[in-house]
């Protein structure tokens, strides 16, 4: 791709800041990546990322686009003993109360296109890290935060940043991109420059995570590589369990509406009991642990709908937890921020005016879809009032996760969805609507 402008800048330097910096890099001369914290060398956690201490699984979309930016990329995830969840047999995944997953012969299994893969938040980040710091034109500019926006006429122009020492510095940009997070600051820089906010939408879930690191003795789990067991609303308290590098798991035990698991090793171990399954529980009792137990509480989902505002400056994105921050339980932030990663490529690359508008319309569709998915779930475990559809769409999809456990074609469509690789509107097609009223192929035979 041509270049399109000569500087670019990235506030944040997490996930959605590498991905984006990833494909600027393609279509600016320059690309400045500017980090509040300072960047630890190697897989270590940091301050500005708190949620990296916990369980964070990156769905089947998202190691497709990693694989597609970074070529060689999952090859030293497998180096690095990485696990890759695969086919069914390797996940427990209890959703709405049911076990999901296909039980008929593993042959009838659609092959998957890509595995669904969990290192650790560190890890992940670090290596993400290393790729686009070897890219030509891309400079990180870490323990600087940006504290404002720097406009001229109707464009953003650049951006304010101070060092930690409190030196401040405009940097002029062609564009400034805002991956600082859920605390992202640009509607408040939005409104000094003399635009609107956006419309935001937020669910008071009130979730805390609870998280602790272990060894488990070989083949204690068999072949099992993930264990989730979702919340539900008689229990509103969800359970993750997932196989990382260098053969460790990290357990994360999470609730709604301000339950939360205690953080001694008794108390954890007891709160694990009232979801785990019987023999995942009882490798659990066998297991070393290695590290105290760690919290985070997410007080809300919220939604930021920039793409409904009519006036927007040039020059200027948000991208990631900034515009959608979810429910952490359903593991789509990471893989969102691949979407729009590889949306901003293609916006890019089309040309023409009014960036902004065509990145946000294009980037709605995919948000939207994982947003209504969580939310309409949210609202059935937290009793708040839900929509005639949210309903409606909450007993199809109970149904279809029961037919999709003898029914390999329904198992294949869901996974795909819910790995974010095909639109959910896939689910409703005439012949997948057929397909779960009847009961799929065993009822019909
Ligand atoms: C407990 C928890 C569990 C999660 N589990 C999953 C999961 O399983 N799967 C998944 O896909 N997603 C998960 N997520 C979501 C995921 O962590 C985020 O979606 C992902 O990190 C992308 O966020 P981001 O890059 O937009 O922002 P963040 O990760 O929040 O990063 C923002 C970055 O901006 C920096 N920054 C902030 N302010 C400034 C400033 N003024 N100047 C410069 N830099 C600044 C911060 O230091 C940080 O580096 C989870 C989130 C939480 C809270």
């Amino acid at each position: 791709m041509g270049k399109v402008g000569d500087h670019a800048v990235v506030l944040g330097a997490s996930i959605a800041g590498l991905l984006s910096a990833r494909v600027l890099a393609d279509a600016y001369r320059h690309v400045t990546v500017v980090e509040r914290d300072p960047l630890p060398v190697g897989v270590l956690d940091r301050k500005g990322v708190p949620q990296g201490r916990h369980s964070h699984a990156l769905l089947p979309r998202g190691v497709a686009i990693l694989d597609e930016l970074f070529p060689g990329l999952l090859a030293k995830f497998a180096a690095d003993g990485v696990p890759a969840v695969e086919s069914p047999a390797q996940m427990w995944f209890d959703v709405n109360g049911q076990v999901l997953g296909y039980e008929g012969p593993p042959e009838d299994y659609p092959p998957q296109d890509h595995p669904g893969y969990q290192p650790s938040r560190p890890y992940l980040e670090s290596r993400v890290r290393d790729e686009v710091r070897a890219m030509p034109g891309v400079v990180f500019r870490d323990g600087c935060a940006a504290i404002d926006l720097v406009a001229s006429g109707n464009r953003v122009a650049g951006v304010r940043v101070a060092a930690q020492d409190g030196r401040e510095e405009v940097l002029p940009a062609d564009l400034v991109v805002d991956a600082t997070g859920r605390g992202g600051r640009t509607p408040v820089w939005l409104k000094r420059l003399g635009y609107d906010a956006p419309d935001e939408e937020q669910v008071p879930v009130d979730v805390t995570y609870t998280s602790r690191h272990l060894r488990l003795p070989p083949g204690a789990l068999g072949d099992l590589l993930m264990v989730i067991v979702s919340a539900v609303p008689q229990r509103p308290t969800a359970m993750g369990l997932l196989a990382q590098e260098e053969g460790r798991y990290v357990l994360t035990l999470g609730g709604y509406a301000g339950q939360r698991s205690p953080t001694d090793l008794e108390g954890f171990l007891a709160f694990a009991e009232r979801m785990a399954p019987p023999h995942v529980f009882a490798a659990l009792r066998q297991a070393e642990w290695l590290d105290d137990a760690r919290t985070h509480r997410v007080p809300m989902s919220r939604r930021r709908y920039y793409e409904r505002l009519r006036r927007f400056p040039g020059g200027l994105l948000v991208v990631g937890d900034g515009v959608c921050s979810f429910n952490p339980l359903f593991g789509q932030g990471m893989t969102m921020a691949a979407i729009q990663a590889t949306i901003l490529r293609d916006s890019l690359a089309d040309g023409g005016p009014d960036l902004a508008r065509r990145f946000f319309t294009a980037t709605a569709k995919w948000v939207d879809q994982a947003w209504r998915t969580g939310v309409g779930a949210d609202r059935q475990i937290l009793g708040l009032p839900q929509s005639r559809v949210e309903r409606v769409i909450g007993a199809y999809i109970q149904r279809l996760q029961a037919v999709s456990r003898h029914d390999p074609v329904l198992a294949g469509q869901f996974q795909r969805v819910n790995g974010l690789i095909d639109p959910a509107a896939t689910l409703f097609k005439p012949a997948t609507v057929l397909r779960v009223l009847t009961g799929g192929p065993r009822r019909r035979s």
